[in-house]
């Protein structure tokens, strides 16, 4: 398989990526008790400004996933996020798992997430990340006609790809993993424990440096709502100045990753 090579002289890349599902991440799961909708609220009340001003101070841009429901519900916090130079990229309505949804409510819904994002935002989404990161065996197709430039979705390679052709065009393939993901280890649904904060950042860093090592795209996926919890949003300084120090890592946005592949493998 070839490598592909990075832009600038960079020896490999890195993104952060955040999930803003606020409430959705809850409704989703048919919950409409206050207390547990009132951590989604979190994310956007607490966790998005000293996010967005932790990546200010840092000079970097990041890539941010918006429910259609969340941007409709919280126009400001997409304004915030768009100003400071990041991007907006789909991610669902209401957080409904598309691979429950048939091919008619999948396509609506990926229309639905189009209109409201590119009026909120201001300009049309190139990505799509999955609710719960599951796709339905159409989810491809219908990125690709709807105009798409990346997935960032799969788990199964440490590099951009780009997917088989469907109609017509091809899309970019930006890996991620459950283990570059705050929410196995933070989000807590009242069954599963809540883990101490250092160890899953030992983790996340000893992944940036192998990824690094490996000419890869380290992707990390976080949620305000989990990563915002001052325990937790140390960890997400340290890994960004980390990030930052490391010699030759390019810090993208994944709109910026996904056209640097596409020319490069296309
Ligand atoms: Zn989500």
């Amino acid at each position: 398989m070839t490598a592909l090579r990075w832009p600038h002289g960079a020896r490999a890349a890195c993104a952060f990526t955040f999930d803003l599902d606020a409430e959705t991440l809850w409704l989703a799961r048919g919950v409409t008790e206050p207390v547990a909708l009132s951590q989604g609220a979190f994310g956007v009340l607490e966790a998005l400004p000293r996010i967005l001003g932790l990546l200010r101070q840092a000079d970097l841009v990041a890539s941010f996933f918006v429910p259609a429901w969340v941007a409709e519900h919280c126009p400001d916090a997409v304004a915030a996020i768009v100003a400071a130079g990041h991007e907006v990229g789909c991610h669902g309505d209401v957080h409904e798992r598309v691979s429950d949804l048939d091919e008619a409510a999948e396509e609506k819904i990926l229309v639905r997430s189009l209109d409201v994002l590119t009026r909120v935002a201001g300009s049309r989404p190139v990505g799509y990340r999955a609710p719960a990161w599951q796709l339905s065996g159409r989810t491809l197709e219908l990125l690709a006609r709807h105009g798409f430039e990346y997935s960032s979705n799969m788990m199964d390679r440490l590099q951009p790809y780009l997917h088989p052709v469907t109609e017509g065009r091809r899309l970019v393939e930006i890996p991620v993993s459950w283990v570059l993901d705050d929410a196995p280890f933070f989000l807590f649904t009242g069954q599963r424990t809540i883990q101490p904060p250092g160890p899953v950042l030992q983790g996340w860093l000893t992944e940036l440096d192998g990824i690094t090592e490996v000419a890869g795209v380290t992707t990390f996926t976080f949620h305000p709502q989990l990563i915002g919890r001052p325990s937790r949003f140390a960890c997400l300084r340290e890994l960004v100045d980390h990030a930052r120090h490391t010699p030759k890592l390019w810090v993208a946005r994944l709109d910026q990753i996904a056209a640097h592949a596409r020319a490069e493998l296309g």
